[in-house]
């Protein structure tokens, strides 16, 4: 059976209660078993609103200050996941983690390297590879009493990627007629967009309010893509 290499995927920067810092480097399963936790405690998990895919988890604790100062006082522990490799997915990776998404019940990684999605298909070594490499897919190997061939599932860090993927939104579109408008001019106005057909609920003159709106939309999105 092909040999399960983790690579580092994360860089994780903790910043603790007493304020102390520390970084460490984190493979795929470990970001992952860190964000699953967070979410289950209902830790504040925050995604950067840009392409970096940064991820924040912050954990608040509030108690007395110390055994004689009853005075209530909250500390946090925030750790920022940075991930080695920007999000940014082509065409046939998105396909293939489409794939391994809506198969993870039967998603297993073969002895030739691939991912087998039983019969609507499979993702070539190659590719396999790089999706590894990149920290989007999950494989976790079956239990030693049981030796079977690892699962497969999209990991956290590839959710976001799809997420990212999905709504590619634009906040400049310019239209220059369009009958819901309340707002006209003959050289057009702004309107906000998505590659997944969203259209913003308003236009303007102002480029600064359709962008906004669009960075809203695609925050929203990409905060989903962890709750779903
Ligand atoms: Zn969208």
């Amino acid at each position: 059976m092909t040999a399960l290499v983790e690579t580092i995927t994360y860089r994780a920067t903790v910043t603790d209660y007493d304020c102390t810092t520390s970084v460490q480097d984190l493979t795929t399963s470990e970001a992952d078993a860190l964000i699953a936790a967070a979410l289950f405690s209902e830790n504040e998990v925050a995604i950067a609103p840009d392409w970096s895919g940064r991820i924040t988890i912050t954990c608040a604790v509030t108690g007395p200050r110390s055994a004689t100062d009853p005075a209530s006082v909250t500390v946090k522990r925030v750790t920022v996941l940075e991930p080695v490799h920007v999000p940014r997915l082509s065409k046939r990776q998105y396909a293939d983690l489409v794939l391994i998404r809506e198969r993870e019940w039967m998603a297993t990684f073969t002895d030739s390297g691939r991912v087998g999605c039983g019969l609507r298909g499979s993702v070539p070594p190659a590719a396999t590879a790089r999706l590894i490499e990149r920290g989007w897919i999950l494989l976790t190997p079956g239990a030693p009493s049981s030796p079977s061939a690892p699962s497969v599932a999209v990991s956290y860090g590839g959710r976001l990627a799809m997420a990212l993927y999905e709504h590619r939104t634009a906040g400049n579109g310019l239209v220059t007629f369009d009958p819901d408008f309340s707002v006209h001019s003959q050289a057009g106005v702004y309107v906000a967009s998505c590659a997944c057909g969203w259209r913003g609920p308003g236009n303007s003159d102002q480029v600064a309010f359709t962008r906004g709106q669009a960075r809203a939309h695609r925050e929203e999105q990409v905060r989903a893509a962890f709750t779903a």
